[in-house]
């Protein structure tokens, strides 16, 4: 079945963009899955088509009304229902390769893009939409983020990648370390050589120092990530894959 993409926003023009290139472009092409970008607008209340209104309390700018809103997710649930409705916000959970993968389990997803200062929070809560935000910062739209969000879960979707393997060594996958570093030709470049290992032909000592390197790299930029993955290191399972070093040499 075909992944299924909606898109709620008052921009319906700037879909696909960059999810028209490349790998999720030519899957989208192919029908391995489908995106509509739905135009909030079109559920405006009156002759103006007007969507949102001044905030309760007071304050600067506007919110996207909760009936307005409403509307809008109805006609995109009508359309395929059963996919989970996901705000994309701030203020919520941060998205991660986890979230990814559950999202690309599903049939689809339907996206609200916020505008201005956001989504009236009673139609976030009836709708029992999940929030999700994709990092600490604050965009001017939910339409980048749900890009984001997309693009991620796209190359998850069985046929868009075209190597299966390749999803299953990046960062963040099962063992929730980074990547080492790639290289590629030439083996010297500016008098900077590409680490000997990976010119010797011997693929265990390749995968061991693709290893050491992960766990390098994620231990010096990303305690957190860290910190996790020595609380509970899984147990190497994939063939040719080198089992934890550092982890198991006691390094904090
Ligand atoms: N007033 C909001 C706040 O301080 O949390 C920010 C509103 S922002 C200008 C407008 C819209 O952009 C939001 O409703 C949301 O849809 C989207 N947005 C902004 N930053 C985001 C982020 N980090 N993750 C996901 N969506 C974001």
């Amino acid at each position: 079945m075909t992944w299924r993409a909606t898109v709620l926003t008052l921009f319906p023009e700037v879909f696909p963009g960059p999810l028209g290139a490349s790998l999720a472009g030519r899957g989208l092409r192919d029908g391995l899955w489908r995106l509509d970008a739905l135009d909030i607008r079109s559920f405006g209340i009156g002759r103006h088509r007007s969507v949102d209104d001044t905030p309760f309390g007071g304050g600067a700018g506007m919110v996207l009304r909760p009936d307005v809103v409403d509307a809008a997710c109805g006609a995109a649930l009508a359309e395929a229902p059963g996919r989970p409705l996901v705000a994309l916000t701030p203020r919520g959970e941060p998205l991660t390769q986890s979230t990814v993968r559950d999202l690309a389990a599903e049939a689809g997803v339907v996206l609200l893009c916020g505008r201005y200062e956001g989504v009236d929070q009673r139609v976030v809560e009836a709708r029992g939409m999940r929030e999700i935000s994709v990092g600490d910062y604050v965009l001017s739209g939910g339409e980048t983020a749900a890009m984001v969000l997309l693009d991620a879960c796209v190359r998850l979707l069985p046929g868009v990648m075209g190597a299966a393997e390749s999803a299953e060594e990046e960062s963040f996958a099962a063992d929730g370390l980074l990547e080492y570093p790639h290289y590629t030709r030439p083996a010297e470049w500016n008098g900077l050589r590409v680490p000997e290992v990976l010119l010797s032909g011997h693929h265990a000592d390749v995968a061991r120092w693709r290893r050491a390197e992960a766990e390098r790299v994620t231990r010096e930029r990303r305690p957190d990530l860290w910190a996790r993955f020595r609380a509970a290191p899984p147990v190497a399972s994939a063939e040719g894959r080198a089992p934890p070093l550092a982890a198991r040499h006691g390094a904090a």
